[in-house]
């Protein structure tokens, strides 16, 4: 399947979707509709970026990591962007991107964004801003991780991954959802609890269904919104990257 399939289908990439023509005709030779699976790691820090990805129905999560193996949140990255920023600069890979939620990514060889980085003005401005918006996203997890309760935190990673799935359902199972977060099991169930109590979620036969999207973004910390509106305003729609309510979550 080529990229140009892909996009006929509707799936397309936001990033990619807004280059000039004329780079998105060149890019269009050259760039590779791959798929990821859950759990795929694309690549450690320290890592050379051979190849980029613009997510299209697929999910994936950056997580800064310790030598113990920890692992922190540091960026969720769907149809709205592009996975492998870092090489725009030269730089390595930075963080672990692992794939959170299966799907389609269109994969282009990184020397090939390098070089219309460096050579069209019009695509180094449209990173550019890209980029703005990807490091306020970065900047507010350091604070969410820090400052806001595991209970807002679930909500706010709900939906952002519900944002970016172009289904009504979700499934992800509690132990990828402790290792993004980089909790205990115990914290994810029991902030999973809380929110069944409230009525916004349900356990049902091992999922964890989503009853109330309104009243989820109402317990979400501010971080969601904050985030949604930067990149609403980046595709200068508002309200756009978002998908449609209700979501299952798979329980281990
Ligand atoms: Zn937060």
């Amino acid at each position: 399947m080529t990229f140009q399939e892909v996009s006929a289908n509707g799936q397309h990439n936001l990033l990619y979707q807004g280059l000039p023509a004329a780079q998105q005709v060149l890019w269009n030779q050259v760039a590779k509709p791959v798929h990821l699976r859950a759990g795929d790691i694309l690549f450690e820090p320290g890592d050379a970026l051979r190849h980029v990805y613009f997510p299209i129905s697929s999910v994936v999560s950056l997580l800064g990591t310790s030598s113990e193996g920890e692992c922190a949140l540091v960026a969720t990255v769907g149809y709205e962007g592009i996975v492998g920023l870092p090489a725009l600069f030269g730089g390595e890979a930075t963080v672990r991107a692992l794939v959170q939620n299966e799907g389609i990514a269109s994969r282009l060889e990184a020397d090939q964004l390098v070089k219309a980085f460096h050579q069209v003005e019009a695509v180094r401005r449209h990173f550019l801003r890209y980029a703005q918006v990807f490091v306020m996203q970065i900047g507010q997890a350091a604070l969410c991780n820090r400052h806001h309760s595991p209970e807002q935190q679930l909500c706010t990673l709900i939906l952002r991954t519900l944002d970016r799935r172009r289904q009504s359902q979700l499934r992800i199972t509690h132990e990828t959802l402790a290792h993004i977060l980089g909790w205990r099991r115990e914290t994810v169930s029991l902030a999973a609890q809380k929110l069944q109590a409230a009525g916004l979620l349900q356990y049902a036969r091992g999922q964890i269904s989503i009853l109330d999207r309104e009243a989820l973004e109402g317990v979400a910390c501010e971080c969601y919104a904050l985030v949604q509106r930067g990149y609403a305003r980046l595709w200068h729609a508002p309200g756009a990257f978002q998908d449609p309510a209700g979501a299952v979550l798979e329980s281990p």
